[in-house]
């Protein structure tokens, strides 16, 4: 009989601006064996996020880089095929960190999450329901806490962390504006999302588009992106604004020492200090421990009641993760970017 093959993506190269095809390879190697007291998965699911792009560099950040040849990070939601776990048993749907590779053996130690696939679509265990949905829940509740009648802006409207801040922002009583690149993704913030306004801010007068629909000023602005899109937010924010610092996606394929664009840095201090803002970065496992129960109950209970939707963008096979990747870092997913790896049993 031949031995079972795994297919895995690795890190082939390390990028120079936008990743391309050849920063990634693709590998088959034997089923691992199963190893004492873990489990064997099969991946259903594999989520695309833009943090990866930052552990495809050899930087120092929050996360330690990946090692050329190393199997590129990523969370999914996969099938238990084998078990030697307590509380996991074959058939279990979990979330596990498997990297990008079809099947994974994970050690007793490593954090899974068991799904239940009768309370909503699986696949919304790796966006919605789970880290960028809870992402937006922590970023927005615990540092943006919008009030009543206040403005909250936010970039990338149409993804899955953007999606949930604007439609959380409105259920809080707050006006939401979402910022989208093109006419599709701004109707789609609009008349889907049910967000107050939309804008597109690939617009020439993006800035003047913005300023209009913030008429009186930003209270919250959930940064999602940095670059062109904070420079025409910082004259708009009010007095106390809040700005939970979540993602610089328009920085991530910036390469060091030749960072493009005018020094905000002296005007966004000025401002920081006139009118007292509060600007918070966090990373979202910070606040894991406390607050994911009540995001999960608090989110799914009005996904169920309607008033909390989300949309998906579905590449289908592992081969195709490293261009649907690249296809996300230049904004071309629409929806929350994942791979279809495998069919549920
Ligand atoms: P999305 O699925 O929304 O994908 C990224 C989107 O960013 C693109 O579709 C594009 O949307 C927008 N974008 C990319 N480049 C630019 C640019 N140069 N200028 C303006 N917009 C750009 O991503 P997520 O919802 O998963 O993530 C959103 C942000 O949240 C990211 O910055 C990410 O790193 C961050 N994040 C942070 C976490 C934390 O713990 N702090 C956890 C999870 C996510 P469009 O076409 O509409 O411009």
């Amino acid at each position: 009989m031949s031995e079972p093959r795994v297919e895995q993506i690795v890190l082939a190269s390390r990028p120079q601006g936008l990743p391309i095809p050849a920063n990634f390879r693709l590998e088959k190697v034997a089923m691992p064996a199963m190893p004492e007291g873990g489990s064997l998965l099969r991946v259903l699911y594999l989520s695309l996020d833009p943090y990866m792009r930052g552990r495809m560099d050899d930087r120092k950040s929050y996360a330690k880089p990946l090692g050329v040849g190393d199997v590129m990070t990523g969370e999914s939601v996969c099938e238990v095929i084998a078990s030697d776990r307590q509380g996991y048993a074959v058939g279990d749907i979990v979330l596990a960190p498997t990297g990008w590779r079809t099947h994974a053996a994970m050690g007793g130690f490593v954090p899974m999450r068991k799904l239940d696939p009768k309370l909503a679509p699986i696949s919304t265990g790796l966006g919605v329901l789970g880290m960028p949905g809870f992402t937006a829940y922590a970023g927005l509740s615990i540092i943006g806490k919008p009030k009543r009648g206040e403005t909250v802006v936010v970039a990338a409207a149409s993804g899955p962390v953007g999606s949930l801040v604007g439609q959380l922002a409105r259920l809080a009583g707050a006006r939401a504006v979402g910022i989208a690149g093109g006419a599709k993704k701004c109707r789609f913030v609009l008349d889907e999302l049910r967000f107050d306004a939309s804008i597109d801010h690939r617009a020439p007068d993006f800035p003047k588009q913005l300023a209009a629909a913030c008429p009186k000023g930003i209270d919250v602005y959930f940064e999602n992106v940095g670059g062109s899109i904070w420079q025409a937010v910082l004259p708009l924010l009010n007095a106390f604004a809040r700005v939970p610092v979540c993602g610089l996606i328009a920085q991530y394929n910036a390469v060091v020492d030749q960072e493009a664009g005018p020094n905000l840095l002296p005007a966004t201090m000025r401002e920081i200090l006139s009118k007292s803002l509060t600007l918070r970065g966090f990373i979202n496992y910070e606040f894991a421990n406390e607050h994911y129960p009540e995001f999960l109950k608090t989110v799914s209970a009005r996904i169920q009641a309607g008033n909390i939707r989300y949309r998906e963008d579905i590449a289908e096979g592992l081969e195709n993760a490293p261009a649907a990747f690249i296809a996300m870092l230049e904004g071309r997913n629409f929806g929350k970017a994942l791979v279809h790896v495998a069919d549920a049993p």
